[in-house]
Order: structure tokens, then C-alpha cells, then sequence
């Protein structure tokens, strides 16, 4: 706590009490690192600056601005929670961690930051940083990731947490593992928690926090046909219960192996998508590596030209024109190949 009040960070979540745009940059964080999320918490809050305007907006806005952080469902949750505050709580946040657990898609760490943030509630909200910290200071090996090491942790958190200061507290486990308990070289030499720490005293920081299992990561491959007609282009919702459900993309042929320069015309979606309507292949992008949470992408774009829309483009795909490719919300990966 002494080190927090002397080094904490400025961030503009921290300034403010509302638990609407506490929750919002706690969602915003679990995407992505304080420096990016920023311009994102900036630009929701103006744009939105209360839960009822987040909930009364269209769904693709919600998720046009949120483009670029990934996991499109957690923008989608958080649009759903909104609409479920403002419709079962008149718009007001439930005051207290067992009763934000309540409400969709706010699990124990976020329900945690909120009700110690807001509303001073004494309940500590580890995340990542607050695990790796507590395993390097007292050498606990449960992992991290399974429910009985959670619960240890947590044990030890709540004996830790000074109840006038709850919020403080676990800001302060955020600021302290970004800073100077970094997942990489911790900067012990100047940490004032070294003389009782467990890892600095055995030299075995690297060992902390133990995790139990690595999750598998799944392999695919894209390729995507930007297909111009005149001034148009051709592209599609993605509806499955896959990756980037409601954003919008180009026709894709996906495929179990990378497939061989100029060998993707002879797969058999290609003859579904242009039936006997000619085409033309103008260009061929480099290979793009995509890393997703739990999966590597691995896509390249075809750039191809027609003179005849084929009936399976016709009434599977909305054509638009090119210029209006801006105002549909779009994979990362694809706005990566635009800019390009
Ligand atoms: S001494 Fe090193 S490992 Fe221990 S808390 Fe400090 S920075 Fe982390």
C-alpha cells in the first residue's frame, strides 16, 4: 500500500466511482494491455457515457467500436448486460459482489473489482497479476488455474485485505504486477516486498505462478476471396458459434492444411462460389499469422475480379460497395489486409 500511494499509475478508470465505467474498463482490460485499452475506455465512455446509452445502442455499434480488442463476445455480453440492468434494475448496478454475480457475463473477478472499486465492499479481485504476486511472496504452488488453488488464493487475499482500503488494495496488485512483479524479470532489486519473499529468496521467480494445464491451441487456415465487382465487394455475417460471431468478413474457403499458390481454384467450395461464372485472380497476399487466444490463424487474401455476380454469390453475400467497408464492423485480421 505504501508503494502504491507513492508509484500508482494515472489511469482514467481510476478517477471515477461510477460502476458502469468501472465494470467497462475491467471488461476493456481483459483484452488487452492498459496502454491499448485506453483509447477504447475513451472512446466507449464518450460515446456511451451511461449504461442506459450503452444499452439502447445497436448492437453492431457496440461492436464496431470495440473492432481491433478480439473476442467479440465479450462485447456482446456486455451489450446484453446493460439492456439487463437497465430493464431488471432500472439502470442502477447491484450494490454488492453476491449480488453482481447475479447479472450475465460478470464473474468473480469483475464482480469483485466493482463492488471494491464502487462500493468500498472488502473483497479482494485478483486477477492475474494479484496470482502471480501472492505465489512469488509466500511460494504457493496450488495452481492458478484450478478452482481449489482460486479458492486458496482467495482465502489468503481476504486475510490480507485492510477493509478501509479494499479498493486501493487491489489496484494496487494490478500497478505492483505491472510494474515491478512483471510476469518476465520481475524487478526484485528494487521491490520493497523482497526481504519476506518466498521466490526472491529461493531464485526461483520463474516458477511462480504454477498452472496446471496449458490449453491446446487449434490451427486454421483462411482463405479469403476479396472479390471486386466494378465497385463492389462481396461479404457476409459470420452467424456460427465460432469466432467473431456478428462481425462481417469476405467469402472464406477454410481448409484443414496450407494450401499450395494458385491449388485453392480446385477445391470444391471454389466451384460452389463462382459456378461457371469467370474470375480472374489479380493478386495473391503474403501469408498472415493471426494469434487469437486459443487459436493460430494462419490466412491469405485473394484479390480476385469478376464481370458476373454467380447465383451462390448473389444469395449468400451482401454486396457493397468498397467505400462502404468502414461502416461494417470487421475482424482484426481482416482490417490488417485493408490496411495493407
Ligand atoms: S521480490 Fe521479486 S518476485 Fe518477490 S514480490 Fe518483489 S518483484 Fe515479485
Amino acid at each position: 500500500m505504501e508503494w502504491y500511494r507513492a508509484h500508482h499509475r494515472y489511469l482514467p478508470w481510476k478517477q471515477t466511482g461510477d460502476p458502469y465505467k468501472i465494470w467497462l474498463s475491467e471488461i476493456i482490460l481483459q483484452q488487452t494491455r492498459v496502454e491499448q485499452g485506453e483509447p477504447y475506455y475513451l472512446r466507449f465512455t464518450e460515446r456511451f457515457p451511461t449504461v442506459q446509452d450503452l444499452a439502447a445502442a445497436p448492437l453492431d455499434e457496440v461492436l464496431r467500436l470495440w473492432q481491433g480488442l478480439g473476442y467479440y463476445s465479450r462485447a456482446r455480453h456486455l451489450h446484453s448486460t446493460a439492456q439487463q440492468i437497465v430493464a431488471e434494475y432500472g439502470g442502477r448496478f447491484p450494490r454488492s459482489r453476491e449480488a453482481l454475480l447475479k447479472l450475465k457475463g460478470i464473474g468473480a473477478y469483475t464482480a469483485a473489482a466493482i463492488a471494491s472499486f464502487a462500493f468500498n465492499e472488502a473483497v479482494p479481485a485478483i486477477d492475474g497479476n494479484g496470482y502471480r504476486i501472492l505465489s512469488r511472496v509466500f511460494g504457493m504452488d496450488e495452481p492458478v488455474d484450478t478452482g481449489a488453488g482460486k479458492k486458496l488464493f482467495a482465502e489468503l487475499a481476504e486475510e490480507l485485505i485492510p477493509p478501509a482500503h479494499p479498493g486501493d488494495f487491489n489496484q494496487a496488485l494490478m500497478d505492483f504486477g505491472s510494474l515491478v512483479c512483471t510476469p518476465a524479470k520481475p524487478l526484485c532489486a528494487d521491490c520493497p516486498l523482497s526481504a519476506g519473499c518466498y521466490a526472491f529468496a529461493h531464485k526461483s521467480t520463474g516458477k511462480f505462478p504454477v498452472k496446471s494445464k496449458r490449453t491446446a491451441i487449434r490451427t486454421r487456415y483462411f482463405y479469403y476471396l476479396f472479390i471486386r465487382h466494378k465497385n463492389s465487394v462481396f461479404i457476409r455475417k459470420r452467424t456460427e458459434k465460432d469466432i467473431w460471431q456478428g462481425l462481417y468478413e469476405f467469402p472464406l474457403i477454410e481448409t484443414t492444411g496450407r494450401v499450395p499458390t494458385g491449388k485453392l481454384v480446385t477445391n470444391e467450395k471454389w466451384a460452389a462460389l463462382f459456378g461457371d461464372a469467370p474470375w480472374k485472380i489479380c493478386r495473391i497476399s503474403g501469408e498472415i499469422k493471426h494469434q487469437l487466444t486459443h487459436q493460430t490463424l494462419y490466412a491469405t487474401f485473394y484479390t480476385i475480379d469478376i464481370s458476373k455476380i454467380s447465383p451462390a454469390l448473389q444469395t449468400g453475400y451482401l454486396n457493397i460497395s468498397s467505400s462502404m467497408l468502414d461502416s461494417y464492423s470487421l475482424p482484426r485480421l481482416v482490417t490488417i489486409f485493408l490496411e495493407k
